[in-house]
């Protein structure tokens, strides 16, 4: 607290993200990134960019990134797209504020779940929006009935975070149709494991914003990329709002390594590929180790064991160097939440989950 503070620094409450330790020999399944690196061609077209004259500013509309990623999803998709559907921030995390600015200031308050990305409640906070937590079913799904009630706006996780469950693109649309006087925003920072993207709907509605992320299925988290897509206008409106704050958010490195990472398909999906297998045998493991898994269409799963409970095993995994994430908040203090590792990786966690629960039982 100081006198120098402006009255609305007072009263936030900041994202905590999830820890970054310095020690390097840790199994670190905790915050989501990729166990893979990143395309090779990445690093060549970063390094190629290092000859750009850095003396100069960057193209402030990233115009290279936005045709790739237009033509990426007008390949992937059957919408026509055009980089006037693209915006790009600096991360997705930047997108989700400018969106929240720009977008979701209403006199009805801005919809989403009780369990989701734990950012979503502290933009409302920054922007003095307000909103309304729509409690999940009791079986960690989301029930789209539920979000038939006046509002400002509609924000979900799809897939969901922490929990990994995804919404039918069926139910997206039909949230579409029933709200075509708000902005339904769905961020999908783990679709490509899985799940189905809404880009095939934005011609169809304009009232659909998708926020996607190079952080996760393209191993780019320290590059720092996102980007956005929808009708013309909404993405007017995050320009506008872009414009007022920081007109360059990416640099020239980002730039070229983000457009080098959208264009090498088949990397992407080799490497999605591998997350999903992973994942598929992490689940079945722990299942036989008495623990319920949600099912996962994301890079991490969410499980609670039948005995001991997540606070303990957190930190016993700890103690075998392995971190992972476990939340504080009701209803969900019982679970874990473990990134999908190296197929090695999962192996020591195993292992060390099997040690730790004979010690236990
Ligand atoms: C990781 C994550 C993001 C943020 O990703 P960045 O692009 O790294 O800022 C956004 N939404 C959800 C749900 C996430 O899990």
């Amino acid at each position: 607290m100081s006198k120098f503070w402006s009255k609305i620094v007072h009263d936030l409450t900041p994202y905590v993200p999830g820890e970054q330790p310095r020690v390097t020999n840790l199994v670190k399944l905790n915050t989501n990134e990729c166990p893979y690196p990143p395309s090779p061609v990445v690093l060549d077209r970063i390094k190629e960019a290092t000859n750009d004259d850095l003396r100069l500013y960057p193209d402030p509309d990233a115009s290279q990134l936005k045709a790739a990623i237009a033509k990426h999803f007008s390949g992937q998709t059957s919408s026509t797209l055009s980089s006037n559907n693209v915006f790009i921030g600096n991360g997705s995390d930047e997108i989700l504020a400018h969106t929240f600015q720009a977008l979701f200031k209403h006199d009805q308050p801005l919809l989403f779940p009780d369990i989701s990305y734990s950012f979503y409640p502290v933009y409302c906070n920054l922007y003095q929006i307000d909103s309304k937590k729509i409690p999940l079913d009791s079986d960690f799904s989301i029930n789209i009935d539920d979000y038939s009630i006046p509002n400002g706006g509609i924000i979900i996780p799809n897939p969901n975070a922490p929990t990994g469950c995804a919404l039918s693109l069926g139910d997206i649309e039909t949230l579409l149709q029933r709200n075509p006087d708000a902005v339904v925003a769905i961020d999908e920072a783990y679709v490509d494991f899985g799940a189905n993207t809404a880009v095939s709907l934005i011609n169809q509605y304009p009232n659909l914003l998708v926020i996607q992320t190079l952080s996760k299925s393209r191993s780019l988290a320290g590059l720092r990329v996102g980007f956005a897509i929808g009708n013309e206008s909404l993405i007017e409106a995050l320009i506008r709002v872009k414009d007022s704050f920081n007109s360059y958010p990416l640099d020239k490195l980002a730039i070229a390594g983000a457009t080098a990472s959208i264009e090498d398909k088949q990397y992407f999906d080799d490497t999605c590929k591998k997350v999903i297998a992973t994942r598929q045998y992490l689940t079945e493991q722990l299942n036989t180790l008495n623990f319920s898994v949600l099912p996962s269409m994301a890079n991490f799963v969410f499980c609670s064991h039948d005995s001991i409970t997540a606070d303990v095993l957190a930190a016993e995994l700890r103690t075998h160097n392995i971190i992972v994430r476990h939340f504080t908040q009701a209803r969900i203090d019982n679970f874990l939440r473990i990134s999908i590792g190296t197929d090695l990786e999962t192996k020591t966690l195993l292992n060390a989950l099997k040690t730790i629960i004979s010690a236990r039982s």
